[in-house]
């Protein structure tokens, strides 16, 4: 990349920052003591290109939970160990419309609707773990660090306060147990949920497990072959129809970007074959995704031409002002 197009690239960032900076609508997650501690007021912006380098903007560095947007990186990781139609057996593809912790299934088959509401989530959760069993933490971890290109950890506090407070979540896997649906031991499987959900991790950390995604499960600055390829394909549908909870569509029309967010203030898209894009910022709108993170997306779409279905030249031309 010429000197000259990462100024650029790295002014957008910062001005797209400085102007999402301003607002402060929402509010802090407060279901569990530990989110409700998060400054408010923090906020990063980050984006990883798939040629290796990282551009960001104020705090990210700051370390929050992953919450939510495990479960793009669980459903991958599913999809790669049972192949597409196991997974398809057990959850669907379909957008909800309904919120994320909703207990709602699909009439006919009973499965959940999709793998990015909880129900969804836990299910996968109870596929990782009826193959791998008591590994299938590691296993999470292991691929995240590596998608991430750091070593990852869980935030213990977070993860006890999930495990007692979390009665919906629980209820939720009972029902998809008695249905059949759910397999695994109840217990064992929610406690890997919470786990997963409650994975340290930064927006710098979020930039780059997206950007693995977008380099096709390769993380473009260690060179790692982290996630399947066909699994991506069907990790960045998804997350483009039913990433942002009951925003999503709102989302694809406005922003045209996979992307998935998560209570701990996180967002994660995907540029395929392009960028990993990551905000964080904790207050939340009312359907649980980060207000400046959204407001962020936005506009850097709009400015980069990250839509999907962008229909200027710019929207095509990205990698090549920018990534070569
Ligand atoms: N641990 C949270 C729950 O399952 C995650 C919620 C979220 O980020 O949407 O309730």
């Amino acid at each position: 990349m010429s000197a000259d197009a990462e100024e650029e690239l790295q002014g957008i960032l910062s001005q797209v920052h400085a102007q999402c900076a301003a607002d402060t609508r929402g509010e802090v997650a407060s279901y569990i003591p530990e989110l409700s501690l998060a400054s408010p007021d923090d906020f990063g912006l980050a984006l990883a290109t798939v040629s290796g380098r990282i551009f960001t903007a104020g705090e990210t560095e700051t370390p929050f939970t992953i919450q939510s947007v495990s479960k793009a990186f669980t459903y991958c990781l599913a999809n790669e160990l049972l192949g597409p139609d196991e997974v398809m057996r057990h959850v669907g593809v379909e957008p909800s419309g309904d919120a994320f912790n909703s207990i709602e299934f699909d009439p006919t088959t009973a499965r959940p609707f999709n793998p990015m509401v909880n129900a969804g989530a836990i299910t996968v959760a109870g596929l990782l773990y009826s193959e791998l069993g008591e590994g299938a933490f590691d296993f999470i971890l292991e691929r995240f660090s590596r998608a991430a290109g750091r070593t990852l950890d869980m935030d213990d506090a977070v993860y006890r306060s999930e495990c007692e407070t979390g009665h919906r979540n629980r209820a939720i896997a009972h029902l998809l147990k008695g249905t059949g649906v759910l397999g695994g031991p109840v217990d064992e499987v929610v406690d890997l949920y919470f786990r997963q959900c409650s994975i340290r991790v930064t927006a710098a950390d979020l930039a780059w497990m997206s950007v693995t995604l977008a380099n096709l499960g390769v993380q473009p600055r260690t060179d790692d072959t982290v996630f399947d390829l066909m699994a991506v394909r069907d990790t960045q549908s998804v997350m483009y129809s039913c990433g942002m909870y009951n925003y999503s569509g709102n989302w694809g029309f406005r922003v045209g970007i996979p992307a998935k967010s998560g209570v701990g203030g996180g967002l994660a898209g995907v540029v395929n074959r392009q960028l990993g894009v990551a905000a964080y910022s904790p207050r939340l709108d009312a359907k649980g995704n980060t207000v400046r993170g959204v407001a962020a997306f936005e506009l850097l779409a709009e400015e980069l031409g990250l839509h999907a279905f962008c229909c200027t030249k710019l929207g095509s031309s990205i990698v090549e002002r920018f990534l070569r």
